[in-house]
């Protein structure tokens, strides 16, 4: 057959009408139809993680997502559920076929109002590690306008490639954790008075981003320079979820219940009102009140609270969780070939501690390690095999260690 004769078995090309024809052992196929199925290929193996994926999170059920945090999370009992079916619902918007009824889901973006150190971090991360997903967690106080000294907003999805690995499939489907939300609230009921940069602009600048939409993400962080390469990142898919402490909201709560004590008959707010939590009351109007645009609020229609952490709840996380701080030091002594415990009454001198200093669960960690660091220094050198701390052991520790001294200041 003469070269011109040859013509592609697929689409039936002549060999003149191609740029390039491959033989095989007895076909042939042209550059198109090699470009066209690359692509399938492509598609195809798209699907398939896609799928991989999908059929992982199907099988997370709220109640079982509540079930898996439970293991890592103490208490929050109500913020948890909330998360649960938040997760869930978000994932099956993710998940929805495109079918023509016109019913869209929205996003399920997260606002957690709590303390400092009442898990708010540990619950995002949490939810992260379960659906095995890339977190980004940011504060929101580092977050200015584009052009003014501090990070564009888009640096939040640096974050997010970065801990995705530079996928961007699995950034897209990530998890974003801004703290300090409550930062960035107007400070003063008039906006007009002064450029609010680092308040209101913010605002504006992250309701695109929590919505859904393209943003050109530099890909090393930084500013934006004009020879740079973007990575353009959907965030569409991505689940926000922000927490903050919002000191002072409880003013605000108040002052709204109060209000409603007037507005209606009193016998209708027979349930007493529980003042040692008032977090507990809040509607995204107390948020409005305390300096959120509308519009963010609007687009994080998921608003929990968490609980202070009480002593039982204080104690319960040095011991229960799966990576419980207790359990961490066993597993570091026990490298040493150390028996490591620690009796009851030393676990409950390391709360009131806690509670004292003003330190929350955060502080269990430090308290943990001043009363450890002598005998972590010491043991592995030694011959001793044993340490079993007592509430008199931890208290002598306590007693040297410079954080002793927090009480002084408090
Ligand atoms: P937040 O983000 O609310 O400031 P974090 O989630 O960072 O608080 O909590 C700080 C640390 O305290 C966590 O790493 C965790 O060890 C511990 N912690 C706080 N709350 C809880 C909780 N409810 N259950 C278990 N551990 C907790």
């Amino acid at each position: 057959m003469a070269k011109e004769d040859l013509e592609c078995s697929f689409c039936g090309r002549k060999k003149p009408e191609t740029n390039l024809l491959v033989a095989g052992l007895d076909a042939h196929i042209c550059d198109r139809c090699i470009e066209q199925a690359h692509g399938i290929v492509v598609e195809e193996s798209k699907d398939v993680e896609t799928n991989e994926l999908d059929g992982d999170l199907m099988l997370k059920k709220p109640q079982e997502i509540k079930t898996f945090l439970d293991e890592y999370v103490i208490g929050q009992e109500y913020t948890k559920k909330v998360m649960a079916v938040a997760v869930y619902n978000h994932y099956k918007r993710l998940l929805q076929p495109k079918d023509d009824d016109d019913i869209e889901i929205q996003k399920s973006n997260i606002v957690m109002v709590g303390q400092t150190g009442t898990g708010k971090t540990l619950i995002a991360k949490t939810v992260a590690k379960m659906l095995n997903v890339p977190l980004a967690i940011v504060d929101a106080t580092v977050l200015t306008e584009a052009g003014y000294v501090g990070e564009d907003v888009e640096s939040i999805l640096t974050r997010l490639l970065q801990a995705a690995d530079y996928n961007l499939e699995k950034a897209q489907r990530g998890i974003v954790f801004i703290d300090e939300i409550d930062k960035i609230a107007r400070k003063s009921d008039n906006p007009s008075i002064t450029r609010d940069v680092s308040g209101e602009g913010v605002q504006q600048a992250l309701l695109k981003l929590l919505e859904g939409t393209i943003v050109n993400v530099p890909p090393k962080g930084g500013r934006k320079h004009p020879d740079q390469k973007f990575i353009e990142v959907n965030t569409e898919h991505i689940l926000f979820i922000a927490g903050g402490a919002f000191d002072g909201i409880e003013r605000h709560i108040t002052k709204r219940l109060n209000m409603q004590a007037m507005g209606f008959s009193a016998s209708k707010n027979e349930d007493a009102v529980d003042l040692d939590n008032m977090l507990k009351y809040i509607i995204p109007k107390d948020l409005k009140d305390f300096g959120l645009i509308p519009e963010i609020i609007g687009r994080l229609p998921v608003l929990t609270h968490m609980n202070p952490l009480d002593k039982g709840t204080l104690r319960a996380i040095l011991t229960e969780p799966k990576n419980a701080i207790v359990k961490q030091y066993k597993k570091l002594f026990i490298m040493d070939n150390i028996e490591f415990s620690i009796t009851d009454d030393a676990l409950d001198y390391l709360v009131e501690k806690a509670i004292e200093y003003k330190l929350g669960a955060r502080g269990l960690r430090s308290l943990c390690e001043a009363i450890l660091t002598d005998a972590m220094f010491e043991m592995p050198s030694s011959s001793e095999k044993e340490l079993i701390v007592t509430k008199e052991y931890a208290e002598g520790k306590l007693n040297k260690s410079t954080l002793k001294k927090l009480k002084a200041v408090s």
